[in-house]
């Protein structure tokens, strides 16, 4: 094993957050039970604020950003793990408050992890990411609120982005009828690969609803918020759910509370960060079970660490379509 290794670093510079990519060795690395070597890691809509400073998520520098890893143990001083496992690492803080994935070594605490389920390797966890975990749990959240797929439509928005893509793939398999709601006139054939039956514009539904509007759906899946979430929950039917986990639109609410008091509609806010581990476990094994292997083909793209910044900025804009898988040893 060489002494020495490459991440990318974020630093404070008079206020601004600059990144640059550094040589670091085991001892730069923080304190945890487990050192890793890091197979893959990804860009999340998070990581995007953190790299350009967009967002206020850093908050220890210098950061070794990346808010999930997928890796191998290398050392390990907890009975959990020993060295040659495969695991998953996603939120947890870790590239918010901890050092995270954007290296080829790393240093994390063994609660952090889940062991990579059967039927995943490193690199098709990542394609997955922060963001398919997320949208697992969405889809766990509306299976525990009723909506079956007979129910009827469920919107995806966001559709052509992380949580969405994979939102749309996993409902898709599971039966479910999608909406999918996007920006990108250009993403319809890759939306329509991923099972959506129907593709509806950012801006139709991006109009303020009235209190109640038409029912549409059995249930949706938001990582837009803003007027886009008041509208859904306005359109949602009779006992609906809407998992809402995302705000790539704005963090405001501007709706109304009908459609909770006269149609018994749930909102239901969906965290991945704090998720408990046994939680993490059945989702990371029902995304390998229930997310088909050509769907996540069509959704990942790789990334060298050395094109993080750019991209970082792009998806920010929300302009990157499906997943950045980041190979660090690239
Ligand atoms: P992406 O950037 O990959 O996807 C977001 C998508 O939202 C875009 O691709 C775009 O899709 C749409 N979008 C972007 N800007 C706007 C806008 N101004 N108005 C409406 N739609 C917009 O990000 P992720 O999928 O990684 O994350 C999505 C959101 O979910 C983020 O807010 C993120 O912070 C949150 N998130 C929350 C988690 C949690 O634990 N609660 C975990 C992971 C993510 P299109 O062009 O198709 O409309």
């Amino acid at each position: 094993m060489s002494d020495t290794f490459k991440a990318l670093v974020l630093t404070q510079n008079d206020g601004k957050t600059v990144s640059d990519i550094k040589q670091l060795s085991n001892d730069d690395l923080p304190d945890g039970d487990v050192l890793l070597a890091v197979d893959y890691s990804s860009l999340n809509y998070k990581d995007g604020l953190a790299i350009t400073g967009k967002g206020k998520i850093v908050r220890q520098w210098p950061m070794v950003p990346g808010i999930d890893l997928a890796g191998t143990v290398l050392e390990s001083s907890s009975p959990d793990y020993s060295s040659g496992d495969s695991v998953i690492l996603t939120g947890w803080s870790v590239g918010e408050k901890y050092w995270g994935g954007y290296s080829q070594r790393q240093k994390v605490q063994s609660k952090w992890l889940v062991p990579m389920p059967s039927g995943l390797d490193s690199r098709r966890a990542m394609a997955i990411g922060t963001a398919g975990f997320t949208a697992m749990l969405c889809v766990m959240a509306l299976e525990e609120a009723g909506v079956k797929p007979d129910a009827g439509t469920v919107a995806v928005t966001g559709a052509s982005g992380g949580v969405g893509s994979i939102s749309v793939a996993i409902l898709a398999k599971l039966g479910y009828t999608v909406a999918a709601v996007s920006g990108k006139p250009e993403a319809d054939t890759y939306l329509k690969g991923l099972g959506a039956s129907e593709i509806l514009g950012r801006e139709e539904m991006n109009q303020p609803p009235r209190p109640l509007e038409g029912q549409r759906w059995a249930g949706a899946i938001d990582s837009v918020g803003s007027t886009v979430l008041a509208r859904v929950l306005a359109e949602t039917q009779y006992g609906g759910c809407v998992a809402a986990c995302g705000l790539a639109g704005g963090a405001d609410l501007p709706g109304s509370v009908m459609p909770f008091i006269l149609r018994n509609v749930r909102l239901q806010g969906v965290d991945s960060v704090m998720c408990p581990v046994e939680r993490r476990k059945i989702a990371w094994q029902r995304l390998a079970d229930d997310l088909p292997a050509k769907a996540l083909g069509e959704i990942g793209q790789v990334a060298s660490l050395e094109e993080l910044p750019a991209l970082a900025e792009s998806i920010t804009l929300g302009a990157i379509r499906g997943r950045v898988i980041v190979d660090p040893n690239a």
